[in-house]
């Protein structure tokens, strides 16, 4: 028995036979920003063996208020976030594979960052990016978990191909840029990144360990205005991704 895992393993949903395979899991972390933080520290203490953690951008101070491995001193000079990032979490698990990646996701990179992992987190801010994400999951058979948070408000789903309804079902049409509130205008709070986040690697694990207790619907909650739904997603099956495996982002 891993003696850092133990008040993991003795919970009824992992036990050893479940750490032991989440030591040979592998996954992906699309965006080092406020969800992206949580769900690697979340992912790297529970004893996920490999991440790779993927960012183009660097770490400034107005991050800071979510962004929970950051400090100022990574703010007050140019630092990569997956970099920063890197160095925090290294010393958090020495024990497990961590694969620092600078990079903007892309249709040119996208198959080759999640061609080796089990599973993808959507930590991004960003709906183009999204749909990539999900074309390329479709594409390689592989689940991946959206997670999405504006002001108080946070969505997350799973989406299991050939399982779930997809990204495209949830969202069939991409919104106008500079038709919808981002952060930038509409603000954020922690909290909700660090809920969504969690729930996000609560559900992670759950996938890396082929849990019943997957969740099949869409996990939505406002922390400001006290309400939370588990909403129904049903698969279109005239879906170009899911249904027709006709990918309009992929290269
Ligand atoms: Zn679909």
């Amino acid at each position: 028995m891993r003696q850092r895992y133990s008040r993991q393993i003795v919970f009824d949903g992992i036990g050893e036979k479940g750490q032991e395979k989440l030591l040979r899991s592998r996954a992906a972390i699309i965006g080092l920003g406020a969800t992206g933080t949580v769900a690697a520290n979340n992912l790297c203490r529970a004893g996920v063996g490999f991440i790779r953690i993927i960012d183009r951008d660097c770490v400034e101070l107005i991050n800071l208020h979510r962004q929970m491995l950051y400090d100022e001193q990574d703010a007050s000079v140019p630092t990569q976030k997956a970099t920063a990032a890197f160095k925090r979490l290294a010393k958090i698990n020495s024990e497990i594979t961590l694969d620092p990646v600078v990079a903007d996701v892309n249709a040119a990179n996208i198959e080759t960052l999640i061609g080796d992992v089990d599973l993808v987190l959507d930590c991004s801010d960003n709906i183009e990016l999204r749909y990539l994400v999900n074309e390329a999951c479709d594409k390689l058979r592989k689940p991946w978990i959206y997670a999405g948070v504006l002001a108080s408000e946070g969505l997350t789903m799973n989406i299991i191909p050939g399982e779930t309804a997809c990204f495209r079902c949830l969202f069939p049409e991409a919104p106008h840029p500079g038709s919808y509130s981002t952060i930038s205008t509409a603000g954020v709070l922690n909290s909700v990144t660090a809920v969504i986040a969690s729930i996000e690697s609560a559900e992670a694990l759950k996938i890396l360990l082929c849990s019943p207790r997957v969740r099949k619907t869409l996990f939505r909650i406002d922390v400001w205005n006290n309400s939370s739904d588990y909403i129904d997603v049903g698969k279109n099956p005239d879906c170009p991704v899911c249904g027709r495996h006709k990918y309009e982002t992929l290269i």
